[in-house]
């Protein structure tokens, strides 16, 4: 599933490819998505021009011209590319290219999703920050909000772990469960620990930890185990930088202890016993 770091990485790359382009033709071959995708989308969407590239937690938001804006979120496996002549379309199957929009200069943005959980709607530019989808996220975890008092006060009597607290996108925004192993593993705290156990100190270490892990994933263009490709159809390369994600059994890293892999709230939590306490 795509996290943070994926929908960032590609953010980026469409508001180089997309920014200033002109929608001329807009087809919905598959409208249910997680919810249905309005049938007006389509005709209230042709014309308009995408004037920037935004994104709050996993959301992307397209900003078109006219104060309207395409959310658009990739459930689990969607993906969102930017096709020329050249592209490559291989490792899409064309049964699950549910929605393609044509730009002015012949390119096209699809958006494919094999298991349809993702969203696509078009709103109100002004409308955004009181949608429903976004107003009871928490902050962006490589905002300033995001920072160890609050973090603090989020943990303060809780008995979930703090694997779950800060997978929690109510308490911060997009960390999902690869990230969430590994900021865990770079503060040295071990991901079942009760959250109101957490230390100050160590919950200085989650947040100190986020930034650089969240930043060099982006800067990968995030991680690959199934579906997701950027925008350009590409893999991301930060499943090689893992420390422990998905590494059960195989020495640690750091101190060569197998790393252990403990089931926490049905998902899989990767961990080092000995450098995580
Ligand atoms: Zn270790």
């Amino acid at each position: 599933m795509p996290e943070l770091p994926e929908v960032e990485s590609l953010r980026r790359i469409l508001a180089r490819s997309a920014t200033g382009r002109t929608i001329v033709r807009a087809t919905i071959a598959e409208a249910r998505l997680r919810r249905a995708i309005a049938p007006e989308l389509a005709a209230e969407i042709t014309g308009r021009t995408i004037t920037k590239l935004d994104r709050r937690a996993k959301y992307l938001i397209l900003e078109l011209s006219g104060g309207l804006a395409m959310l658009v979120h990739l459930g689990m496996s969607g993906s969102l590319t930017h096709r020329d002549a050249a592209f490559d379309s291989g490792s899409f199957d064309p049964r699950h290219d549910h929605v393609a929009f044509e730009f002015d200069d012949g390119t096209h943005l699809v958006y494919n999703d094999p298991r349809r959980f993702g969203l696509m709607k078009l709103v109100a530019l002004d409308a955004i920050p009181a949608l429903a989808e976004l107003r009871a996220i928490g902050p962006e975890p490589l905002g300033p909000d995001f920072n160890a008092r609050y973090l603090a006060d989020m943990a303060r009597g809780k008995r979930v772990a703090i694997k779950n607290l800060i997978m929690d996108q109510r308490v911060v925004a997009g960390i999902g469960n690869i990230y969430a192993s590994e900021i865990l593993f770079r503060a040295a705290v071990r991901p079942t620990r009760r959250s109101g156990r957490v230390t100050r100190a160590e919950l200085e270490r989650i947040v100190a930890a986020t930034g650089p892990i969240l930043k060099a994933a982006i800067g990968s263009r995030g991680t690959t185990f199934r579906s997701y490709r950027d925008s350009r159809g590409q893999p991301g390369r930060f499943a090689e930088r893992l420390m422990v994600y998905g590494r059960e059994d195989q020495p640690c890293l750091v101190c060569a202890t197998p790393i252990r892999n403990v089931t926490i709230g049905n998902r899989a939590s990767f961990l080092c016993p000995n450098c995580q306490r």
